[in-house]
């Protein structure tokens, strides 16, 4: 009896070979240097910032090189499968134009000829490998139960040797083919383990494209390569899947490091040409003074609908994971201020080693920017979008008000030093509520007057101003003219300088007044231009907001 016997014993209905495989999916016509790369998640149904970043990261890899970006659904694990995770996958990730050249487009469909996208689909081509591992003695069944693992363990322990199964605690390593094979026949249970040629006292050194060169001792373990339920295991479905999808890079989260001794024993079993790694850090956050993981248990920031509910622009997200991924990018952005993440040409040297440390408030400061440089027009489209799902009172508001709205967010925006008011769009309303009579009426309101506070004073100045001097009609020079006129009427400087120089002679100046007529409009003492608010107010909005005003103070 050969090992060939065992193997169509247990796949009778495998009458492929690699080969045939190897035909069906022939080397990639890609140019030299060309990344060919992979987003591989599970599908658990929860997309986080970590995901994120590892697949931004793979993209941007395989564009800048005229590369390939695909796709794939690692479902082995059946038990964790969520319903509707890919879509939800495809949705959270296409917010951030991660998209893919190849690969599941939906639940069930998929574009590509290196599919199946869908491990589950790919069951065949698994135990097409598998059987080739076994009629070469490299893998071999194993009828261990849980009982006998557990057993071994415990020996383990005892005599303080490492855990796992391998060399002689391998119990079914050396068992006869024949005594395999009428187990079998007799309907017992099993899995098929790797039959390691390793040797723990010998090294093998991987070098990883971010950590450098890491030496491991060879893996002598037993893995399993195939469950009970006759799919692989991640490890195995790794090398099937990336040695014929001509994978070139793999770049994934820094907890498969320790799996790179199997991996890389793996390929070599295979005589396959070893894959490059980039393995990336988790982000990190300080909690206090300790460094730590980002949690998706504690932080709100790890899931991708906090940005989405904040309304933080996905341009935002994107430039920040970028100064993330590659620790010279801020600078490059900062030199290269009209140019846009496609421009940077990102290497894997440059990720940190130890993982970008998350930080709010640099992520909020890109926002502004980002915000700050995009149209009235654009901007307000997408506040629409923002305030409708979450927001319907704005939407209703800026939607019926839509020219008005448009000219506040035009307010010292499109000019060369804009504005840098919000960091998202959920920001908006509580920065500009007083500028819609519908929010004015109902929020409470704290004039916020500084220098001159007497209500009298503040209730004579405004009526003045708008009975004498006010004209909708007015430029802003007149308009500034007029508010100096009125503050000399009243005993203020015309101009502050005028108040330095003799400050007995003054009440105070302009500035003082022009902030009475600002507080007074809208109970802000930090607003846009007055000059363009009061313009979009028109006088008679002015002359009820004096009234307010009155009734308020
Ligand atoms: N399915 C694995 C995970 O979700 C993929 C790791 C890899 O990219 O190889 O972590």
């Amino acid at each position: 009896m050969t090992n060939k016997d065992l193997a169509d014993l247990i796949f009778p209905n495998i009458t492929k070979t690699i080969k045939d495989y190897e035909e069906m999916y022939p080397k990639r016509d890609l140019s030299e240097g060309a990344v060919v790369t992979r987003f591989a998640p599970s599908p658990t149904g929860f997309v986080h910032i970590g995901h994120i970043f590892s697949s931004f990261v793979a993209k941007k890899a395989a564009k800048d090189t005229n590369g390939v970006f695909f796709l794939r659904i690692e479902d082995t694990d059946q038990e964790r499968i969520v319903d509707g995770a890919i879509t939800n996958i495809l949705k959270d990730l296409s917010d951030y134009d991660i998209t893919f050249d190849e690969g599941m487009v939906s639940e069930t469909e998929e574009k590509g000829s290196y599919g199946p996208y869908l491990q589950s689909k790919r069951k065949e081509i698994y135990h097409t490998f598998i059987k080739y591992f076994l009629e070469n003695g490299m893998a071999y069944p194993c009828f261990c139960s849980k009982e006998e693992l557990v057993e071994i363990r415990n020996a383990q322990e005892k005599r303080k040797d490492r855990i796992g199964y391998y060399g002689r605690y391998a119990k079914y390593r050396r068992t006869p083919i024949e005594e395999a094979y009428n187990r079998i026949k007799n309907g017992e249970k099993f899995v098929i383990r790797l039959k390691s040629p390793g040797d723990f006292e010998k090294k093998v050194t991987v070098k990883d494209l971010v950590r450098g060169n890491i030496t491991f001792p060879e893996n002598d373990m037993d893995i399993v390569i195939m469950k009970q339920d006759g799919l692989p295991t991640y490890h195995f479905a790794h090398l099937v899947d990336d040695y014929l999808m001509h994978t070139t890079h793999i770049i994934r989260s820094d907890e498969w490091v320790s799996s790179l001794p199997v991996h890389v024993q793996l390929f070599s079993m295979l005589d396959a040409k070893p894959l490059k790694y980039a393995h990336l850090s988790p982000i990190m956050k300080d909690d206090n003074g300790t460094k730590r993981k980002l949690s998706k248990r504690k932080d709100p920031e790890c899931a991708m609908h906090f940005y989405h509910e904040k309304g933080i622009p996905t341009e935002a997200v994107k430039l920040y994971l970028m100064t993330l991924a590659n620790t010279n990018f801020e600078q490059w952005m900062d030199a290269n201020k009209d140019k846009t993440i496609d421009d940077f040409e990102f290497s894997f040297n440059k990720i940190s080693k130890s993982g970008g440390l998350f930080d709010m408030e640099k992520l909020n400061n890109i926002s502004k920017n980002c915000l700050s440089r995009i149209k009235a027009c654009e901007f307000y489209e997408m506040l629409v979008n923002y305030t409708k799902e979450y927001d319907e009172e704005f939407y209703k508001l800026i939607t019926k008000y839509k020219d008005f709205t448009i000219g506040l967010l035009n307010i010292e925006r499109e000019q060369k030093k804009p504005r840098k008011d919000y960091a998202a769009f959920s920001e908006v309303k509580e920065l500009v509520w007083y500028m819609y009579d519908e929010l004015f009426g109902k929020h409470e309101k704290t004039y916020e007057f500084t220098n001159i506070t007497d209500k009298d004073e503040i209730i004579k100045v405004m009526k003045t101003y708008i009975e004498k001097y006010y004209d909708e009609e007015d430029d802003q020079t007149t308009w500034f003219e007029k508010i100096k006129d009125l503050s000399e009427e009243f005993g203020y400087a015309r101009e502050v300088k005028e108040y330095k120089e003799n400050p007995d002679n003054y009440k105070g100046h302009v500035g003082d007044v022009s902030m009475v007529i600002r507080v007074a409009l809208t109970t802000k003492a930090m607003t846009p231009n007055l000059y363009d608010i009061m313009k979009l107010f028109g006088k008679n909005r002015i002359i009820k907001r004096i009234e307010e005003l009155e009734k308020n103070i």
